[in-house]
């Protein structure tokens, strides 16, 4: 079976998660601030908080930004419904701005439209969540203008997209958005099983960031509010959660995030490959802009409706032969859960137009050679006519 997307494991990986298991902390021990040190390094930001997902990472960055009930965050429907859950999670309403039909990512002109409109209602966003789709960076430079314009702050959910740069500069690197969250499931570039990263070059983010990641306590006496006088004694400052990492977890990120160019270098030959043979199919293959980088997490093509099959029809097909599929996303408000909250179908119509003809073909970094040339027989087979 070919999936949609895989984990890498070597035997580096299970040797740095051996020595862990063999070592005296299998969490809160010293190989969490070496991946945090390692992830901070690579991407250019000052501050880099692990946690247990990326899903928690979202929700400690919303309470970190003090969001709460009354406030209003605006996300892209085109994303997994973490990035839309952690306004939820905080008390928040939750609105979504259309996507861009070329980049999949959300619209610059749909988001200056609807912050007008939302300024005038007096009703702006206090926060909005903006997702680096299948790895394409968003447009940085457009959303630090609007959010320095309407006074929002910016949440990178870079998900998809540690390793992928804008204008030359990695995405976490200071000042592209106030908050960068990453996501190592074993789906995403580099994975520790579970896994995400909060980083950000705001040192009193990074403060409520880390309390929050570990049940509000601190046992820094600069932070304390009575001057600690027993060695044993901490201070509970906020209600935080357990969202902590474990050992084991930081050292397979070590192990990955050091060889994560060589991952992302075979996904840009795949995707390479993918752009030369695909070509000439009824598909619209992912755009890709000049001036960026993309992680490639996803390789997601468009079905025409020339097509000799419906995208349906594809996807079964391509099943039959064992390669899997997958599409990214249903908007995320017409999930029951957002459409019993007053959305319905027509609210993003990009979204929509491209969920209805979207698959997002197998990519990952070993990905064979020849897998992929199953992948592109199986597709020339029944889209060429
Ligand atoms: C995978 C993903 C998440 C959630 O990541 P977890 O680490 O599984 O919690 C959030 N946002 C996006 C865009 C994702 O793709």
């Amino acid at each position: 079976m070919i999936p949609y997307a895989r984990q890498w494991i070597d035997d580096d990986d299970i040797q740095a998660v051996t020595e862990i298991l063999r070592s005296d902390f299998l969490t809160q021990g010293p190989a969490i601030p070496r991946f945090e040190a390692a992830v901070a390094a690579y991407t250019g930001a000052k501050f880099a908080i692990a946690m247990s997902n990326a899903t928690s990472s979202l929700h400690v960055g919303i309470k970190a930004l003090a969001v709460g009930a009354g406030d209003v965050v605006w996300t892209s429907p085109n994303s997994f419904v973490a990035s839309a859950n952690c306004a939820r999670y905080a008390g928040a309403e939750v609105d979504f701005v259309d996507i861009d039909p070329k980049t999949y990512n959300i619209s610059i002109e749909a988001l200056e439209r609807k912050l007008e409109s939302a300024d005038r209602a007096g009703r702006l966003p206090k926060v909005v969540v903006a997702v680096d789709f299948a790895g394409q960076p968003c447009d940085y430079n457009a959303l630090s203008a609007l959010r320095s314009r309407y006074g929002f702050r910016l949440i990178s959910d870079a998900s998809h997209a540690i390793g992928a740069q804008y204008s030359g500069r990695r995405i976490g690197s200071g000042g592209l958005a106030d908050i960068t969250i990453f996501s190592f499931h074993p789906v995403k570039i580099i994975t520790t099983a579970e896994g995400g990263m909060l980083v950000t070059d705001d040192a009193e983010i990074a403060t409520r960031a880390e309390l929050l990641r570990s049940h509000g306590i601190t046992r820094n006496s600069a932070l304390m509010r009575n001057r600690s006088a027993e060695p044993w004694e901490y201070e509970m400052l906020t209600l935080g959660f357990n969202y902590r990492l474990t050992d084991i977890q930081a050292a397979l990120g070590s192990a990955q995030i050091g060889r994560i160019d060589r991952m992302l270098g075979r996904r840009r030959e795949i995707a390479a490959r993918y752009d030369r043979e695909l070509a000439d199919l009824p598909l619209v293959l992912p755009f890709q802009d000049a001036s960026c980088l993309s992680a490639l997490h996803l390789y997601p093509v468009q079905v025409r409706d020339d097509a000799p099959l419906s995208r349906r029809e594809l996807y079964d097909a391509l099943r039959e032969r064992k390669i899997v599929c997958n599409v990214h996303y249903m908007p995320i408000y017409l999930q029951p859960y957002y459409a019993e909250r007053g959305f319905s179908r027509g609210y993003c119509p990009n979204a929509e137009a491209y969920y209805e003809r979207a698959l997002s073909l197998p990519m990952y970094a070993n990905l064979t050679e020849s897998d992929q040339e199953r992948v592109l027989e199986a597709l020339r087979e029944l889209l060429d006519r």
